[in-house]
């Protein structure tokens, strides 16, 4: 099949988080099975210094009808591996900035444009080229429009893009609400600017478009396919989901085993499998070392990485902080983000810093050493599209506490409910349920045989791409 993909990130050119890795493990897994992928991405200026894109070929001019004027841009194509090529739509206005999104603080205010440009652009690029897509995949809302947009071209010009578009929501907390006036921007006809169409509350969604026009829509857990379609995990588009639920599937998303193994990590002090622990054992000292953390007797270390932003239930951490602060445990926390989070933490480590440490910093290194060094890893997030770092944990031999939401619910077994599969503690997200979740890890702790028999499980399960990638080529196929 020749598939084409369209996303704003892709790993290791671009990524804010784990769509980038998403998109470049899928792209990567189909080539392998001998598939011609195509990935469009913005040519963002980090993306255009990489090394890798040196050998980036001009390939067109691209001249885009943007409301009521025309745009330039062109389109610079260089292939990375056999069977993938990477198509960049450049744009210096758009896309020569630090950042893809904003400058940290804030989005940047031309993101309809940008991103309307950009969809207009890969369709433009499909056309002009004739690259005959048998699939056209596109990913959350920055490439939202693309399938709608792809439809009204061909109409335009009489002639097939694409035999089928898929679109995958990767967050739907993030859905490109955009002033109602951006409409004009796009150059759809009016009678798409309503209920049906791409209009919300008088503004309009990109997502939504994405979700409403697409032949197959997935998400990346099936747990979260269902709880998108219920207002409590929506954010708003649950009705629009629902009017999709025959089309809609959850595949989850796999974990990339050549960096992720801790047989063959280089970032950690000692490699370790499922038949010899002992290099878990130095990682664990070199942990506590790390933070300055010392430990007269073996008692359980908590581990936790992440943005530091609501979604990941830091609010739940915070209100069961007695539990660190009262029993003899480590905690340790990585992660970047919201300053209220930021300051609420390091408040509790000056509490207790002989037990409790934070950095605040984005440190790929450390979060390994983190996931191979903690004896449990937290994940109390409020929601969870798929989440990635409780399958590292598992794969690593440490035992996730997760809430029993999202990808989350499918791919962590609570080894109190289920104790022939159990691979974790699961709990609502809830300060009871955190509660209950660290009491229950504490007693398995304590029975050092069933901790072991929990956390080999873990390693023993198979969260590689192959498995996942077959899950989207099947979609293909069926689609087809
Ligand atoms: P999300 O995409 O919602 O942030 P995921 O669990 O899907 O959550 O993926 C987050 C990824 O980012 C994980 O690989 C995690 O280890 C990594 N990460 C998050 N914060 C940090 C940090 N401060 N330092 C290093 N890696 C981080």
């Amino acid at each position: 099949m020749k598939i084409v993909h369209v996303a704003s990130e892709l790993f290791p050119y671009v990524k804010t988080g784990g769509l980038a890795d998403a998109v470049a493990a899928l792209a990567g897994a189909l080539a392998d099975e001998q598939h011609e992928v195509a990935v469009f991405i913005p040519g963002y200026r980090t993306v255009r210094k990489k090394p890798q894109a040196a050998g980036a070929v001009r390939k067109l001019k691209l001249k885009i009808e943007m409301g009521d004027e025309f745009m330039s841009g062109h389109v610079e194509v260089f292939s990375p591996r056999p069977k993938v090529e990477i198509y960049l739509i450049c744009r210096d206005e758009f896309f020569d900035r630090e950042h893809p999104y904003g400058n940290g603080e804030r989005d940047y205010e031309d993101n309809a444009e940008r991103f309307i440009f950009f969809a207009k652009a890969v369709v433009d690029t499909l056309r002009l080229t004739e690259l005959q897509a048998d699939v056209v995949h596109a990913h959350d809302w920055q490439g939202a429009l693309v399938p709608l947009l792809l439809r009204v071209a061909e109409r335009r010009h009489g002639l097939t893009l694409a035999m089928k578009t898929v679109f995958t929501i990767h967050n739907i907390a993030f859905q490109g609400l955009f002033p109602a006036r951006a409409f004009l921007r796009t150059n759809l006809p009016d009678e798409l600017n309503n209920i049906d169409g791409l209009e919300y509350y008088n503004q309009i969604s990109l997502m939504k478009a994405g979700i409403l026009f697409a032949d197959r829509v997935t998400t990346v857990s099936p747990r979260y396919a269902q709880e998108i379609q219920t207002a409590e995990f929506g954010c708003g588009l649950d009705g629009v989901v629902q009017s999709r639920t025959e089309d809609i599937v959850g595949l989850l998303n796999g974990i990339d085993t050549a960096i992720w193994n801790p047989s063959i990590d280089g970032l950690l002090p000692a490699r370790y499998s499922v038949s010899n622990l002992k290099g878990k054992e130095k990682c664990r000292e070199a942990l506590l070392k790390a933070h300055g953390l010392e430990e007269k007797s073996r008692v359980p270390v908590f581990g936790m990485v992440c943005r530091l932003t609501e979604q990941k239930g830091i609010d739940l951490l915070l209100a069961n902080a007695d539990f660190f602060l009262e029993n003899d445990c480590r905690l340790i926390v990585l992660g970047s983000g919201e300053s209220r989070y930021e300051e609420a933490l390091k408040e509790l480590v000056e509490r207790a810093p002989e037990k409790i440490a934070l950095s605040v910093k984005l440190d790929e290194a450390m979060s390994h050493l983190i996931e191979a060094g903690s004896d449990f890893f937290l994940m109390p997030s409020l929601f969870e599209p798929c989440g990635l770092n409780q399958m590292y944990s598992q794969a690593y031999g440490t035992v996730p506490l997760t809430s029993n939401i999202g990808g989350l619910a499918d791919t962590v077994t609570d080894a109190d409910e289920d104790g022939e599969n159990g691979t974790g503690l699961t709990f609502p997200a809830t300060n009871d349920g955190v509660r209950d979740g660290l009491r229950r890890a504490w007693a398995l702790f304590a029975d050092p045989q069933r901790y072991a028999v929990v956390q080999r499980r873990g390693m023993e399960k198979d969260f590689g791409w192959k498995q996942a990638a077959a899950g989207y080529e099947q979609l293909y196929h069926n689609s087809l």
